[in-house]
């Protein structure tokens, strides 16, 4: 019988201040929604905290899930956790995510109950989880993610002022229909042939594979997401058309979807969201049938706070992690985040913790709870 067992879950609902709004085609958000998920652990020797993230962005305008429905999935299904048995982890973990998933759990509820437990399995055994997952760490380049804007010139003010930081080794920006072949034009004429690659979040159709083609005069590094959630053959379709590769985000969420599109051929990259896959197992399985196919894949983020971006890390040390991570430095996006150190990026590389871990800041998560909810047992 394992020394190690659940004695109580927390559930905080909070929100951070963004320091500016951030667009893409489908919506846009200014504060940050994210549930965090504490474990009480009780060990052979002493009682220990561990934290997951569920992170749906508010207003459901990358997915259907809203922070609102994410805590009433976790409220409702905390039980699947409770007697969590740490012995056979991996097996454990196996076991609970299929338990989850149909149980109808969306992949952010299972997200941050998954996320949690390998926070307290990395505690419990005093491992780092990139370990646990068979990697070593090595460096982490970050890359710059810009949104929408209504003029031109906040663009390039804002890539510019990032760039000028020397912090980043790419630059992503968000496109859709009326807002893509300008910008993109214009970025490249301000800043030369920085490495460059568009996002759409699925704001283009079939319809536009014409359009799409033009796209190709830029070099882009890829383009993710052109096209609908569902429409893989579409996606097929045009990376037939265009020489820029197509990066998969919002299409792939579970792992049927993902050997779908490696079998129609509807993509050359794809992008591997903690969030929108449903944990760090799942994370690592769509690693590894990528790198079985030869398909690179590189680690992006909701963005998350800080506790759900430290577990995008760990997964960035996967070797088949081929471009900069989304994860940015805790100031781009935040005005405060809730762990320290707080992650940092200096010369296009993430600054952190060696072992990846952090210290979750109580106080903090006091200051920005708006919900919260004690389980003990
Ligand atoms: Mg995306």
């Amino acid at each position: 019988m394992s020394g190690n067992r659940i004695i109580g879950i927390n559930l905080y609902h909070v929100k951070i201040p963004m320091k500016e709004p951030f667009r893409i085609s489908s919506g846009e958000v200014a504060v940050k929604d994210g549930i965090l998920i504490e474990l009480k652990i009780k060990t052979e020797d002493e009682i220990l905290s561990a934290f997951g993230e569920a992170s749906p962005m508010a207003g459901s305008f990358y997915s259907n899930e809203t922070p609102e429905s994410v805590w009433d999935e976790l409220i409702t299904h905390w039980t699947s956790i409770k007697d969590f048995n740490f012995d056979d982890f991996l097996d454990e973990i196996e076991k609970l995510n299929e338990k989850m998933i149909n149980a109808g759990l969306s992949s952010y509820a299972r997200a941050g109950f998954e996320t949690a437990l390998w926070d307290a399995y990395s505690k419990i055994k005093n491992i780092p989880i990139f370990e646990i997952l068979g990697a070593e760490r090595t460096e982490i380049e970050s890359g710059l993610a810009v949104g929408i804007y209504d003029k031109i010139d906040d663009l390039i003010r804002v890539v510019g002022n990032e760039l000028d930081t020397g912090n980043y080794k790419r630059v992503k920006i968000k496109v859709q229909k009326e807002w893509d072949i300008t910008p993109i034009k214009v970025i490249r004429k301000s800043f030369g042939d920085i490495p460059l690659m568009v996002d759409a979040n699925c704001a283009y159709t079939r319809d536009d594979i014409e359009h799409l083609r033009k796209f190709d005069e830029f070099e882009l590094l890829m383009i993710e997401q052109p096209l609908k959630k569902d429409d893989l053959e579409g996606h097929a379709i045009l990376q037939e058309k265009i020489h820029t590769p197509i990066c998969l985000d919002e299409s792939v969420d579970s792992i049927d979807k993902l050997k779908l599109a490696v079998k129609f051929k509807s993509c050359k990259i794809i992008n591997i969201k903690i969030q929108r896959v449903g944990g760090i197992l799942i994370s690592k399985k769509f690693h590894d049938i990528c790198k079985g196919e030869g398909i690179p894949v590189w680690i992006g983020t909701m963005p998350e706070l800080g506790i759900g971006s430290a577990y995008a890390l760990n997964l960035c040390m996967l070797d088949n992690c081929k471009f900069p991570t989304d994860v940015e430095s805790s100031k781009r996006w935040y005005l405060d985040d809730i762990i320290t150190p707080l992650i940092d990026v200096k010369n296009g590389v993430i600054n952190f913790t060696d072992d990846l871990s952090f210290e979750v800041n109580f106080d903090k998560i006091e200051k920005y709870t708006i919900k919260q909810k004690k389980i003990n047992f």
